[in-house]
């Protein structure tokens, strides 16, 4: 992995926050506070530019865009996301990346988000699309499939799950004080983060050929 390749992650995942900004506000708009997609925007730009300045690993520079996305996010998903990504860049050594080692790395940053958060699968945020994310990625490796054909499996995976949290009454963050009325709307934070998989997806695929 390379320090221009989590430039490229991250510069792509900003570019989908943007094209779906609105979506993303009106999505937090239905129970929460409407300010999702501009969160999201502010902690990936900062995310972006932090990650450029952190030129020496790609595991240091994953670890500055986490640093700088929570503070410039704000927001439950911005210590969230800030955490998120400075779990991955700890848990990710330099040089040869192999697909265990993403599995793993993703495990341990959805079990800080559930410290942080206080959040189970379940409550209707972004861990509903997190969770069967990495179950399946975790069986498609273990069954000896390469990251990217894993990634693409477990993007199927993900994308139902995103789609079932509307079925969910909200739990948690600003949202859960309006729970009832979140029931029939996907959660925001469960859309952003598909979206964030989804653009990894190609730099994944060219990282590995
Ligand atoms: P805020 O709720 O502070 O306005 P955002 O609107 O940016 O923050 O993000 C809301 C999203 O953050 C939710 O849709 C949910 O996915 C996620 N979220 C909020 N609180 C938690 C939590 N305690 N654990 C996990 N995810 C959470
Ligand atoms: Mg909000």
């Amino acid at each position: 992995m390379s320090t221009a390749a989590v430039n490229t992650a991250l510069a792509a995942s900003l570019r989908t926050c943007q094209d779906h900004e609105a979506e993303l506000g009106q999505l937090d708009a239905v129970a929460g506070d409407g300010d999702h997609g501009s969160g999201i925007v502010r902690g990936f730009t900062a995310a972006v530019a932090a990650s450029a300045d952190a030129t020496e690993s790609a595991a240091g520079s994953i670890i500055a865009a986490g640093y700088a996305f929570g503070d410039a996010a704000g927001g439950a998903s911005g210590a969230l996301w800030g955490v998120f990504l400075q779990t991955i860049g700890k848990e990710l050594s330099d040089g040869e990346l192999t697909a265990e080692q993403v599995v793993a790395a993703l495990g341990k940053a959805e079990a800080q988000l559930e410290r942080l958060g206080k959040s189970r699968p379940g409550d209707k945020t972004m861990l509903d699309t997190l969770v069967p994310f990495i179950a399946s990625l975790d069986a498609c490796v273990s069954k000896g499939m390469s990251l990217t054909a894993s990634w693409k499996e477990a993007l199927v995976v993900a994308r139902q799950a995103t789609e079932a949290t509307a079925n969910m009454i909200a739990k948690r963050g600003r949202s859960a004080v309006l729970g009832e009325r979140s029931l029939g709307t996907v959660d925001p934070g469960a859309r952003s983060l598909l979206l964030v998989l989804e653009a990894v997806a190609p730099v994944i695929a060219e990282s590995e050929t």
